[in-house]
């Protein structure tokens, strides 16, 4: 989402769209890496106003993921929704180097020539609403290292004895020391 500064006047202006998730190349990394699949495209709603020698723009953006969770490795949806205010002021620098890095992945707080650019922002705020390490539930108590069977399914039977003994063995080791 982009806003012309020549169309900001006394008034907030108010914009609202829906952005597919391949126009933001951060986001379209993580579903690369398999960190997460992106449900829906970004439902955005900013509020952009002049404000002294600032721009201030109000955001929301929304949209669903899903993740495997780090322990039982099953899949399960997050909705992401956060607001943030970011407060953009006029850089001085030179302009050609600046948009080069722009385009890149630069996070800026200033804005050079005509327009604002809010993609950036906007995919870093998504980024940071997804879990580093998703868990489908605070107890979740992951797969059994022998047989692989989700422990939250089924009791398998070989997880206590083994894991304990692992424990135990790994406990000796550290007294050792
Ligand atoms: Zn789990
Ligand atoms: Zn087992």
């Amino acid at each position: 989402m982009k806003v012309r500064i020549a169309d900001l006047k006394d008034k907030a202006l108010h914009m609202e769209a829906e952005e597919p998730v391949n126009d933001y190349p951060d986001l379209l990394a993580m579903t690369g890496t398999g960190e997460c699949e992106f449900l829906s495209p970004l439902r955005l709603d900013f509020t952009v106003a002049r404000e002294f020698d600032h721009i201030r723009a109000s955001g929301k953006v929304e949209t669903a993921v899903r993740v495997s969770c780090a322990r039982c490795l099953t899949e399960f949806d997050i909705e992401i929704s956060s607001s943030f205010t970011i407060f953009y002021t006029k850089s001085a620098e030179p302009l050609d180097e600046e948009v080069e890095l722009a385009a890149e992945d630069l996070i800026s707080k200033s804005y050079q020539g005509e327009e604002i650019d809010f993609s950036t922002e906007v995919a870093e705020q998504v980024i940071m609403e997804i879990p580093f390490k998703p868990l489908c539930r605070d107890d979740c108590k992951g797969l059994c290292s022998s047989c692989g069977a989700n422990l939250n399914d089924t009791a398998c039977g070989c997880a206590t004895s083994e894991g304990s003994f692992k424990f135990n063995a790994l406990k000796g080791i550290k007294i050792d020391k």
